[in-house]
C-alpha cells in the first residue's frame, strides 16, 4: 500500500527523493512496518544514486568493466566475497546453447559474490546485467542517453530500465535486508553478468562457477510481474557480394536486391513460424497475436548512388517458439535464404537461445507472489515476454522481477523511480522469508 502512495505522489509531480515529507514520517509511524521495509525506503537516495552511478557508465559490449567495477565495489562493502568470472573463449564448441562470442574475453568479466550467513544451507541467487545496447541516435533523445536524469519520478537514460535500475534496487535490497537481519541463515549469491543482450554467455559462465542458487531472481524489468518465459532467439547475419559496377554495365541481379529477396523470404518464415500455432507454444500466442518476430537490426553497403555495392549485408534476429530448438531455427532460417537467393552468405552470430518456461507457480513464485501482495496489496500479475532473458539458462526456479520502464532498446529509456523502491522491498521482504 506504502508502495503505492509512492507511485501516486510521483505521478502527481512530487519529488521521490530527497528527505521524506511530514506525512511521509507520520505514515511511517502509522502503519507498522517491517524493519527491511524500512530499511529499504531509507536508502531510496541511495538506490537513485547507485542507479545513475551505473547508468552513467555506457557499458555497451566490450566496455562493460568500469561499470562492473561499481558492482564488486558496492558487493564487497556489505561483506561479500567477490570473484570475477571470465568467459570460456571457445564456449560455443562446447555449449551448443552458448551464443557465438562477439568479441574476446580478455579483460572482460561477470561479478559474482557470495555471503554466508550463520547456518543452513538455503540460498538465494540475485543476478542482473550489467551490458547495454548501443545507443548512437543521441540526437533523437529528450535526455542525454548517459547523463541519467531524473524528471518527473523517472530516471532518463539507456540502461536505466534494461537494467541498471533492477541491479541498483537488487543491491539495495540486499543492503537494506543486511541491516535488519544481520544473523541470517543460508547464503545469498549476487551476480552481474555481461552479454545478456547478445550471447547470454555471462550467466552460463557464472552459474558453471556454482553460483546456481535454490532460486533464482533477475532484475530485468517486467513492470512488477512474474515475468516467467520467454521465446528463442537466433540472430544471423546475411551478406550479398558483387563485384561493383556502374549500373550501365552491370550484368544479373545485383547484391543488394539478392539481399532484398533472401529478407523477404525471411519475412515469409516469420509468417510461417507465427501461423503454426503448436500446442507447446499456447502460453506465447495467448499473450500476443505475433510472439516471434523478425528484427532487421543492422542493413548497410554501398557508397555511391550509381554504383553497385561491392558488399551489403543485414544482420538479422528472429524469434522461435519451443517447438524449435536454436539448431532447427537456424536450419529453418538458411533454407529460407537459400531457397529465395541465391550468392547470399549466413554465418550465425550472437544468440542460439532456445524459448523458455519457468514456473509460475513453485515456491519462488509464491513466495514473491505473497511478497508483492504485502506491499501493493494485489496479486502481481504473471509475464511472458516475446524475448529472451538470462533466465533461460538457469536450471532452478527463477523468474525475472523488476521495475516498470520504458523505451527499452530505443530512444529516451527510462525507469520509474517508485517502481525502484518497490522492487527493492519486494526483493529485500523475499530474502528476509527466504533466509531467516
Ligand atoms: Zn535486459
Amino acid at each position: 500500500v506504502r508502495s503505492r502512495a509512492i507511485a501516486d505522489k510521483s505521478r502527481s509531480g512530487r519529488s521521490t527523493i530527497g528527505p521524506f515529507s511530514l506525512s511521509d514520517w507520520i505514515s511511517t509511524l502509522v502503519v507498522v512496518q517491517d524493519l527491511v521495509v524500512d530499511a529499504v525506503r531509507r536508502r531510496q537516495p541511495d538506490l537513485i544514486q547507485l542507479a545513475q552511478r551505473l547508468v552513467r557508465v555506457p557499458s555497451v559490449l566490450g566496455a562493460e568493466e568500469p561499470a562492473q567495477r561499481i558492482v564488486a565495489e558496492v558487493l564487497a562493502a556489505l561483506g561479500f566475497t567477490v570473484e570475477r568470472i571470465s568467459v570460456p573463449d571457445g564456449i560455443a564448441e562446447t555449449d551448443v546453447l552458448a551464443g557465438y562470442p562477439p568479441l574476446r574475453y580478455e579483460g572482460r568479466t561477470n561479478v559474482a559474490a557470495r555471503l554466508r550467513g550463520t547456518a543452513g544451507d538455503k540460498s538465494l541467487h540475485l543476478s542482473g546485467h550489467i551490458d547495454v545496447v548501443p545507443s548512437d541516435d543521441a540526437d533523437c533523445w529528450t535526455y542525454d542517453p548517459w547523463a541519467a536524469t531524473l524528471a518527473n519520478g523517472r530516471l532518463h537514460g539507456r540502461g536505466a530500465g534494461d537494467m541498471k535500475g533492477g541491479l541498483a534496487a537488487y543491491l539495495i535490497a540486499v543492503a537494506a535486508f543486511l541491516e535488519a537481519c544481520p544473523s541470517f541463515r543460508g547464503e545469498i549469491l549476487f551476480s552481474s553478468v555481461i552479454e545478456e543482450e547478445c550471447t547470454g554467455n555471462g550467466m552460463k559462465a557464472v552459474l558453471d562457477a556454482g553460483y546456481d542458487g535454490d532460486a533464482t531472481l533477475i532484475g530485468e524489468p517486467s513492470g512488477l510481474r512474474l515475468q516467467h518465459a520467454g521465446v528463442g532467439v537466433i540472430w544471423a547475419q546475411l551478406q550479398a557480394r558483387s563485384s561493383g559496377a556502374h549500373p550501365a554495365f552491370a550484368t544479373g541481379e545485383s547484391a543488394p536486391f539478392r539481399l532484398l529477396n533472401a529478407l523477404n523470404s525471411l519475412r515469409r518464415l516469420e509468417a510461417t513460424l507465427n501461423q503454426r500455432q503448436h500446442d507447446a507454444d499456447r502460453l506465447f500466442f495467448n499473450a500476443f497475436d505475433r510472439p516471434f518476430r523478425l528484427n532487421i537490426g543492422r542493413l548497410g553497403g554501398g557508397t555511391w548512388p550509381s554504383s553497385e555495392p561491392v558488399a551489403v549485408s543485414a544482420g538479422v534476429r528472429l524469434g522461435f517458439g519451443l517447438s524449435l530448438s536454436p539448431r532447427q531455427a537456424q536450419a529453418s532460417l538458411l533454407a529460407a535464404v537459400n531457397d529465395a537467393a541465391a550468392g547470399v552468405d549466413v554465418t550465425f552470430e550472437g544468440f542460439r537461445a532456445p524459448a523458455y518456461v519457468h514456473s509460475p507457480d513453485d515456491f519462488l513464485a509464491q513466495e514473491l507472489r505473497s511478497v508483492h501482495s504485502s506491499i501493493h496489496g494485489e496479486e502481481p500479475e504473471t509475464r511472458v515476454l516475446a524475448g529472451t532473458t538470462d533466465a533461460r539458462s538457469v536450471p532452478g526456479p527463477c523468474l525475472c522481477y523488476g521495475p516498470i520502464a520504458g523505451g527499452l532498446h530505443a530512444v529516451d529509456e527510462w525507469v520509474d523511480v517508485a517502481s525502484l523502491i518497490a522492487t527493492a522491498e519486494a526483493v529485500a521482504l523475499t530474502l528476509k522469508r527466504w533466509l531467516t
